[in-house]
């Protein structure tokens, strides 16, 4: 994987941009369940009331409160509030008569305070109210009535009975009230800045502020907020999908066109080495595999663990004694997912393989198909597809009923760790130890992290496939091409036109243990034809594919006009040669853009010309469209030896000044074959002419034909000297030539 990383580095910025995106998205998402809880806890609960510490509070009030406090706490109050005249004729007691209208003539004002301020005042409040509800209990316990009302659970504190127990509470000895103020300091800071809210609710109550009004506009504020923060996690969301796909495709274009270009430059023998089916399969389906890898990649491997650690993070500040809920569910989580993951994931690593193996079947199938039927062997061939075919249907399905698994579990997980968190939340919120709205939130809280790690624990699915693929285009990408070009080409010399010289080669294919060529040379003159014949497997195409440079000889060397052709451009070697392959390859287009495939400016006549030579032109002009007819993809529309002349023209066309005609005239019948040849010599004129051949009756007129046996050179001389001299000539001529022509 990290061996094609590389191709990740021009798509930086935009991966950088994806990967803040990706933060922007999870950190909205995890706010989400603490505005919610907020909701309800302020919005809801407190009636929107945020402080326990209220901004306004009556001389009755504040006695009562004061008298609850410690005198530091007592202090700290004193500070930050002061007393006004409600009833002032000026412009802050007009403010002070439409916020407070049931205000008497003086009331406490809160000053402009810090945040930190603020805080150690609702503490002091809270604790006050708490230590309020402590006494009132030690009363109703030494009275030995039940417990009167609890005061943490009324909605409506009513005021007036408050203050009935101001008196009660003056006489208290000291050391009373700080014990209870001792038990109220035990709760949790947080449940006692809440339940301070109850109090300054009473509080405002009695200064007659409207509190309907402060809970919509906190309810309406806050919602609002959380509205913007879920569309900004919505803006990014989509951001980040447009990125990530970017991203990837982009990727995948480059490693197509690098493929693609590292295949352009292939030579043979790394053809041998990978079939083409493979390097089609890794050009197309090893891409889209690491393609599918980074959508899913950029999304999750930076997601997920943001929203797991954010999670828990969160989880643990609403309500830290739950946590070992969610820890719980982690490990079972963990401990199922590894479980499938080893099950299955062998598994998946197979089924590449199953992919591979099914496809060769197939190809082998379809290519061969004519064999198939002509030998009558389908049933065989059926019986080797359906079982590659069953084998990855068997695999697939298990990995699926492992897989099926997953979901049930999740959902008695998921459901499980909510029933979990309500039933222990419940009671902790009946003991006022937790609210409402922070059980909500933790409860999504734990759902987010179970996902978080149900998202990574699918990256285990991705990640083996995808580092197999990118391994597979690694391969091709790092493959050494042996046939390379010089740093410093030479041009050939251009006082020699087209002179080919082997010089003792030998050569043996990557792999084999024989040489198939051993030290061959021979000269090949401009304006003469070389033929060379020979049994099959005799190595006559491999001296034409060492002439175009399609290897490298392995010893020995080869000259073109004087000059070792390892030595210049291969594009140069090239141009010099007009080729014919044994099977003539056509590419799809028209007749006319076949022919010119060598030499894109060749004119009409020009092409004409060629198809004349190649004895091409009856059956083009027979065709309603002529030189614009269609040519099918691979040239299917076309028989055997029409391909073959349309390859002879395409040779003919590029007026090359060596050609090599490797086979090409064995799917000619007798009688075009010698139209052919005489048109040729006339037309090749000056041009160096090879000629691999079967049939002696084509090569008889040749200067000079070389007799190839096992790799090695026999005979060399014109036909009529090779039949006195060279028995292995004389015994393939033998057998095509009738007595008159042997003599
Ligand atoms: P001819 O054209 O005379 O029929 P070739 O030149 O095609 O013979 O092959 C010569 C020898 O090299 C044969 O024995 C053949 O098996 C072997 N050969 C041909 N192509 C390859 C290859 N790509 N890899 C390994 N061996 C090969």
């Amino acid at each position: 994987m990290v061996k094609i990383a590389k191709f990740l580095k021009p798509f930086i910025l935009g991966l950088v941009m994806a990967v803040v995106l990706l933060f922007v998205q999870a950190i909205c998402e995890i706010n989400l369940p603490n505005y919610m809880s907020d909701i309800v806890n302020v919005g809801l609960q407190q009636n929107g009331i945020e402080h326990a510490a209220p901004k306004a509070i009556s001389e009755d009030g504040m006695k009562l409160m004061t008298t609850l406090m410690s005198e530091s706490d007592k202090k700290l109050v004193n500070e930050h509030y002061m007393l006004v005249a409600a009833s002032d004729k000026n412009e802050k007691g007009e403010e002070y008569s439409s916020l407070y209208p049931k205000a008497g003539s003086m009331l406490y004002v809160l000053k402009d305070v810090d945040e930190s301020t603020l805080d150690s005042l609702d503490t002091a409040f809270g604790t006050a109210t708490w230590t309020f509800i402590n006494v009132m209990k030690d009363m109703a316990e030494k009275s030995g009535q039940a417990s009167q009302e609890d005061m943490t659970s009324v909605k409506d504190v009513d005021i007036s009975k408050l203050y009935a127990i101001q008196p009660v509470l003056d006489m208290m000895p000291e050391q009373a009230l700080s014990s209870a103020r001792d038990k109220a300091l035990v709760n949790d800071i947080t449940i006692l800045k809440q339940s301070g809210v109850m109090l300054a609710r009473a509080f405002y109550k009695e200064l007659g502020v409207d509190i309907n009004k402060i809970q919509t506009s906190y309810i309406i504020r806050v919602g609002s907020l959380m509205l913007a923060i879920a569309l900004l996690g919505g803006v990014a969301t989509v951001l980040v999908s447009l990125l990530s796909s970017k991203i990837s495709s982009g990727v995948a274009r480059n490693l197509r066109k690098e493929l693609f270009n590292k295949i352009e430059n292939f030579s043979n023998r790394e053809f041998d080495k990978f079939s083409t089916a493979s390097l089609i399969t890794r050009c197309t389906n090893d891409v889209t595999q690491v393609q599918v890898f980074l959508i899913m990649g950029i999304r999750m491997i930076c997601y997920a663990p943001i929203m797991g650690i954010g999670g828990v993070i969160m989880a643990v500040r609403k309500s830290v004694s739950m946590s070992w809920i969610i820890a719980l569910a982690c490990i079972v989580l963990i401990g199922v997912i590894m479980v499938m993951l080893s099950i299955a994931l062998p598994k998946f690593k197979a089924i590449q393989k199953l992919v591979d193996k099914l496809n060769l079947v197939a190809r082998e199938n379809l290519s061969g198909m004519m064999v198939i039927r002509a030998f009558g062997t389908q049933e065989h061939e059926k019986d080797r597809f359906e079982k590659a075919n069953d084998e990855l249907a068997r695999t697939t399905l298990f990995i699926n009923r492992v897989m099926s698994f997953m979901m049930p579990f999740m959902m008695i997980l998921m459901n499980g760790v909510t029933l979990v968190i309500v039933w222990i939340g419940a009671h902790q919120i009946a003991e006022s130890a937790l609210q409402v709205g922070d059980m909500m939130a933790f409860l999504q809280y734990a759902i987010q992290i179970i996902m978080s790690f149900l998202m990574i624990s699918a990256m285990f699915i991705f990640v083996p496939r995808a580092s197999v693929a990118a391994g597979r285009i690694d391969e091709v990408l790092k493959t050494e091409i042996l046939v390379k070009d010089p740093e410093n080409p030479q041009s050939f010399d251009e006082s020699k036109k087209g002179l080919v010289e082997f010089k003792n080669v030998s050569f043996r294919y990557e792999g084999a243990e024989e040489y198939a060529l051993t030290d061959i040379s021979f000269t090949a003159k401009p304006g003469e034809t070389t033929a060379i014949i020979g049994p099959t497997g005799a190595g006559k195409s491999t001296i034409a594919q060492l002439l175009l440079r399609f290897y490298d000889v392995t010893e020995g060397e080869i000259l073109v006009d004087g000059v070792d052709i390892r030595k210049v451009r291969q594009k140069d070697l090239r141009r010099k040669i007009g080729y014919v392959p044994q099977k003539g390859i056509l590419l799809s287009g028209t007749i006319e853009s076949n022919i010119k495939y060598g030499r894109k400016d060749a004119s009409h006549d020009e092409v004409e010309t060629a198809a004349k030579v190649a004895q091409a032109l009856d059956f083009i002009s027979e065709k309603p469209e002529g030189f614009n007819s269609p040519i099918a993809q691979g040239g299917t529309n076309v028989s055997g030896g029409q391909k073959q002349r349309l390859s002879i023209a395409r040779a003919l066309a590029t007026k090359p000044e060596i050609f090599i005609f490797d086979d090409s005239f064995s799917a000619l019948d007798f009688r075009t074959d010698v139209a052919l040849r005489k048109a040729l010599k006339e037309h090749t004129g000056g041009s160096t002419v090879i000629v691999v051949a079967q049939r002696v009756s084509t090569i008889m007129n040749a200067e000079q034909i070389l007799v190839l046996d096992e790799g090695r050179i026999v005979g060399r001389g014109t036909h009529k000297e090779l039949l006195k001299t060279c028995p292995q000539y004389y015994e393939i001529a033998s057998s095509q030539l009738s007595r008159e022509e042997l003599a």
